[in-house]
């Protein structure tokens, strides 16, 4: 019988939890055990599986989140990624807590209280943020870069070669980004004539 990577380890999966070989089985989505009946409920059995890439590290490991109901209730390593084939490190283990956190108090997971979800602006020589909206920053952004640009773009060098670029500016892509996005995002800061662009996986 032939059978894929993904069906090879939801069926280890469910073969390890109703053999009960130890009475308690891991659970890998919230690093803790759990006993093996509770695994046999399958917590992600309702979920969308929503494939995404870790945005950690250069790696770029392939991951799946568990979605139910519009919230994100898991995250595990993508089985059919050929980089990382299923596996996570540590901190690609903890994707999770991103977007939530382990209460202690309340033993239930809430929203992680530190995620970013304002634009928050730190004016030069200023020592304090202030929050602003999206509409104020992309504005911002876009006249920044259109002034910047006008003010140093060069067309021919010192010895008449044409160049059409710009030094003033510079391009960091991330890990979170995927190659169809990568591809635009360079379109664009090369029509700007950017010659410094680069992504911390070299994407
Ligand atoms: S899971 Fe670990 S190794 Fe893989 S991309 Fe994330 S941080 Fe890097």
């Amino acid at each position: 019988m032939k059978i894929s990577r993904r069906g090879f380890l939801k069926l280890s999966g469910v073969a390890g939890a109703a053999a009960g070989l130890t009475g308690w089985g891991f659970f890998p989505r919230y690093g803790a055990a759990v006993p093996a009946p509770a695994q046999e409920k399958l917590r992600i059995r309702h979920a969308q599986e929503v494939p995404t890439i870790c945005p950690y590290c250069s790696v770029g490991c392939g991951a799946i989140c568990y979605v139910e109901e519009g919230e994100v209730t898991a995250v595990g390593g993508d089985p059919d990624h050929p980089i990382n084939e299923g596996s996570l490190c540590s901190k690609g283990s903890s994707l999770l807590n991103l977007r939530s956190i382990y209460d202690a108090s309340t033993k239930e997971r809430k929203l992680n209280p530190q995620r970013l979800t304002k634009v928050l602006y730190r004016a030069p020589y200023s020592g304090r943020w202030e929050v602003k909206s999206w509409d104020w920053a992309l504005a911002e952004i876009a006249r920044r870069v259109k002034q910047t640009r006008d003010a140093t773009f060069v067309s021919k060098d010192e010895n008449g070669v044409t160049v059409n670029r710009t030094t003033a500016m510079a391009h960091l892509g991330s890990a979170a980004l995927d190659n169809e996005e990568n591809y635009v995002l360079v379109k664009l800061q090369r029509s700007l004539g950017l010659i410094n662009i680069d992504h911390h996986a070299r994407l």
